[in-house]
């Protein structure tokens, strides 16, 4: 195991430690956010662990979190299928209204930690430092500016900051509390050292590691074709729920007078969804045949 990352890990965690609160630790119940709140409980510093439920996590994934001691789960407005109504499309890789509604909401005006690392994406490469800052960019950028920091900004106007000296934890405790802030610890951490770390500490992890799944997310995920067809096979009764739900929201399109794309129930729009194109094929039988047809063996 990379000792040295761990301590670094600690280290950032300590520095940037707010005075008069816990950290707000966004914990998924993924193997990521297995490290930081072990790493958090090792820095012996303040936490709350919160876990966003989404509606649409695999029942393992439910389970697991529930057993984490003292999770304060938080509950969405709507759940997936009533946002599919509202917003009147599924959710798709253009889209993903879902993700800011049922994933990143809570913690507003608390410093965060999250377990985002670069080896998971490109995009996470390129966005994602120590610190990472989001909102009020101008102001945060003058101040910043003002304070002579060495910071980058992100393409989606965020600002990260790549190490926890002296200024830069000043400048954190000074805008956390009206920016959405947050405390990266192992965001150089490569997929080995997460696995050796949580053996090392002998964390069980989300039972679906077991299954073979490389990450664990939402159920019929748009961002991931290939998962997203496996898992829908995997778990019918989502699949099921996705389509009543294109039903209603079909129906509700056209009370509206929306109609879209001559939908005209829930199953047309799930193979629309999925790209599934054989229409002598029941919907459970082109699933399958994409996965026979692809060679898709694992998650
Ligand atoms: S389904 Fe995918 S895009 Fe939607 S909330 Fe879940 S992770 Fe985000």
């Amino acid at each position: 195991m990379d000792k040295e990352k761990e301590k670094r890990a600690i280290k950032y965690l300590k520095s940037f430690e707010p005075e008069d609160e816990p950290y707000y630790l966004c914990y998924s119940g993924g193997k990521d956010s297995d490290c930081i709140r072990i790493l958090a409980e090792l820095a012996g510093v303040k936490h709350e662990v919160y876990h966003n439920l989404t509606t649409v996590d695999a029942p393992e994934t439910v389970r697991y979190v529930k057993s984490i001691p003292d999770i304060i789960i938080n509950k969405p407005k709507l759940s997936m299928w009533q946002l599919i109504v509202k917003t009147g499309m599924p959710p798709t890789r253009l889209m993903r209204y879902c993700c800011t509604t049922l994933k990143e909401g809570g913690g507003k005006g608390r410093l965060k930690i999250i377990g985002v690392r670069w080896a998971e994406s490109y995009n996470r490469k390129v966005n994602n430092d120590i610190v990472k800052i989001i909102g009020k960019p101008k102001t945060t950028q003058k101040e910043a500016e003002k304070r002579g920091l060495d910071y980058n900004v992100t393409k989606s106007g965020g600002m990260v900051l790549n190490n926890d000296n002296d200024e830069n934890r000043r400048f954190v405790e000074h805008c956390y509390r009206t920016t959405s802030t947050m405390i990266n610890p192992i965001v150089d951490w490569t997929d080995n050292d997460v696995w050796d770390f949580l053996n090392y500490y002998g964390c069980e992890s989300n039972p679906l590691y077991k299954c073979g799944y490389k990450r664990i997310g939402c159920i019929g995920c748009p961002m991931n074709r290939r998962t997203q067809i496996l898992e829908l096979i995997r778990y019918p009764i989502y699949r099921l729920n996705y389509i009543r739900a294109f039903d209603r929201m079909v129906l509700a399109r056209k009370e509206a007078g929306k109609p879209y794309n001559n939908w005209s129930n829930g199953e047309e729009v799930f193979r629309w969804w999925l790209d599934l194109n054989d229409e002598n094929l029941s919907i459970e039988e082109n699933m399958l045949k994409e996965i026979d047809s692809k060679g898709w063996e694992k998650l």
